[in-house]
């Protein structure tokens, strides 16, 4: 049936009821729809996290070698300064030392005047003294009383005299600031040996240092093997502190490494060990300051790749859906064809069975015919048979019942014989007015009143006249048949498109169960008492209708009434039969 006369069936304002119900598992298409929602979405997902994973790490690693690349910079560069400031001034100590012979040294004129010099040359030096080989200081030059002083039991000592020129770590002297000394012992070809002593102020050297962290919050800074503050940090506090930091794998080669620094902050840590001294130069970097753009790009990323998440599930379910949908349809189409060929079949083999019943019975019927007849003629003809009137009676009765056969055994043939069909223009509205020619007495007697609405602009369509009459008489009497005194019959006829023609016809009267509508159209169903209905009107309906290449649909609610709808082609192909 066309859509347009389902929804013109809508527009009656009930129920279209399929034909056959079809069977249906409700949460197989359910599965499939989560199923095929599901894979489609772990096809697209899986990859674009995956990239964004892999993105994610190949940034990182780029932004890392970006990182390290000016730290090492900044290591190497700072390094070599700081060697360059302690190599400086141990040289000139050196030099001072063999230049000078241990009389000018002793000399304390002359010393203070060497201290003159060093202290306009090298910035930082606090002061410069002779020691000699027991380890008495023989002269001085600077702010303290040292003369005299003993330090032959002292570390430094020991050390320049086994180990030649020597830098201490930094320690607090008298003064209590911060500073560092430097020894170089002389060797005389005649044995004799002395050691020049002097102290250098670490201010120098921690601003040469700390000069070189130029990262916005970042901190280059000094510390010996030991892990003690050699100059000041930023970070991890005053000259002489103690860096809880890892420096064992400090070498001449810049390492750097990813921490915390002291506030918690995630952090790289470069360490680079001197060549000449036994310090280490640590630099630290927050890496929030480095990282600050990609954070951002790192968000926005995120931003996509969930909007892009989102936009898979929605197209995924939505892909999914209508796929499933459309499966759906037509596995309901297959469910529905198959049924009507079902039903086609059944019709026609009993169309088979009937019409040789039919035949069979007609010639007996003929026979007893005959025989009737032929009783009534004797019957009247025999002069003086009292009985005669009352034999006479009895075959009328006979002959009557016999032509009630007929009539049923004719029905039954035309169901099942192929008719001719004979394909003429016709109007569908003449037809209707035709047939309710036939039937304008009976609707009178039973007061049921028609009511026509036809198209008068309808066209006209090749079909065959007689077998319409037959349908649409059917189909009426149906109507009349199942209404009580004083029902409507409403006709309807309009055009659902250019290549169909529909007529519906509705009343108000009994109304189908669904058991009813599921036998409708089969041979030989009725509801009515025995003699009053053959069940044989609307399977002969259906038949001549699908012969017409037209449908034919029904509405039916029990006690409210039936509506029947027949489309009709344009152009009959009389293909079609059963
Ligand atoms: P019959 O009229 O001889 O019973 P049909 O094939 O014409 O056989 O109809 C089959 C059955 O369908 C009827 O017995 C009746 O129960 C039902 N039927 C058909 N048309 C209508 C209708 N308009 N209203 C109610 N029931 C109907
Ligand atoms: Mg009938």
């Amino acid at each position: 049936m066309s859509n347009d006369s389902k929804s013109r069936l809508a527009a009656l304002g009930r129920k279209v009821l399929p034909f056959h119900a079809a069977g249906e598992e409700p949460g197989r298409y359910g599965v499939l729809r989560r199923n095929m929602t599901l894979l489609m979405i772990l096809l697209t997902v899986v990859p674009l996290s995956l990239m964004a994973v892999i993105n994610h790490r190949e940034h990182r690693k780029a932004l890392r070698a970006q990182t390290e690349a000016p730290m090492r910079e900044i290591l190497v560069r700072t390094r070599h300064s700081g060697e360059i400031f302690l190599a400086e001034r141990r040289s000139a100590i050196s030099f001072i030392t063999s230049a000078s012979t241990y009389e000018q040294l002793a000399d304390q004129a002359e010393l203070n005047r060497i201290f003159q010099v060093m202290k306009q040359e090298f910035g930082g030096f606090v002061d410069v003294g002779l020691i000699d080989a027991t380890g008495v200081q023989v002269s001085y030059a600077g702010p303290f009383e040292l003369v005299g002083k003993d330090y032959r039991d002292q570390e430094w000592f020991q050390e320049v005299l086994v180990r030649g020129p020597y830098v201490s770590d930094v320690f607090l002297g008298y003064r209590r600031y911060p500073h560092f000394v430097i020894a170089v012992r002389h060797l005389e070809p005649d044995g004799r040996s002395w050691i020049v002593r002097a102290t250098v102020d670490t201010e120098l050297f921690s601003s040469l240092i700390g000069s070189h962290g130029n990262v916005p919050g970042g901190d280059t800074f000094v510390v010996s093997r030991q892990g003690v503050l050699q100059t000041p940090s930023r970070y991890y506090g005053a000259v002489l502190g103690r860096v809880p930091l890892d420096i064992k794998d400090a070498g001449l080669e810049p390492l750097i490494t990813e921490t915390a620094d002291p506030t918690g902050r995630p952090s790289f840590l470069g360490m680079a060990a001197f060549e000449t001294v036994p310090l280490v130069l640590l630099c630290v970097e927050p890496r929030g300051m480095a990282w600050q753009p990609w954070y951002t790009l790192n968000n926005e990323l995120f931003l996509v790749f969930i909007a892009s998440i989102a936009v898979v599930f929605f197209v995924a379910y939505r892909l999914a859906s209508s796929s499933v949908n459309r499966i759906e349809k037509s596995e309901e189409n297959q469910r529905r064809a198959l049924h009507e060929m079902e039903h086609g079949n059944k019709l026609a083999s009993i169309g088979r069975l009937a019409a040789g019943v039919a035949h069979e019975i007609n010639n007996p019927l003929a026979i007893i015919d005959q025989k009737a007849g032929l009783m009534m003629d004797l019957t009247e003809n025999i002069p003086g048979f009292h009985l005669g009137p009352r034999f006479g009676e009895l075959a009328a009765s006979i002959l009557n019942a016999v032509d009630r056969c007929r009539t049923i055994t004719h029905r039954l043939l035309g169901f099942a014989r192929r008719m001719d069909v004979e394909i003429r223009d016709l109007d569908v509205n003449d037809v209707l007015q035709e047939v309710l020619g036939f039937l304008e007495r009976e609707a009178q007697h039973r007061s049921v009143a028609i009511q026509l609405e036809l198209d008068a602009e309808l066209p006209s369509i090749a079909s065959d006249r007689g077998q319409l009459q037959q349908v649409f008489l059917n189909i009426l009497n149906n109507a009349l048949e199942a209404m009580a005194e004083g029902g409507k019959v409403v006709i309807r006829s309009w055009r659902p498109n250019e290549e169909h023609v529909s007529v519906s016809i509705e009343d108000n009267g009994s109304g189908m169960s669904q058991d009813t509508l599921k036998h409708l159209f089969e041979p030989f169903f009725t509801t009515k008492a025995p003699g009053y209905g053959t069940g044989l009107g609307l399977s002969i309906t259906y038949g001549i209708v699908k012969k017409l290449g037209g449908e034919i649909q029904v509405d039916s609610e029990l006690g409210k009434g039936t509506t029947f709808v027949v489309s009709l082609p344009r152009h009959a192909s009389p293909a079609m039969g059963t």
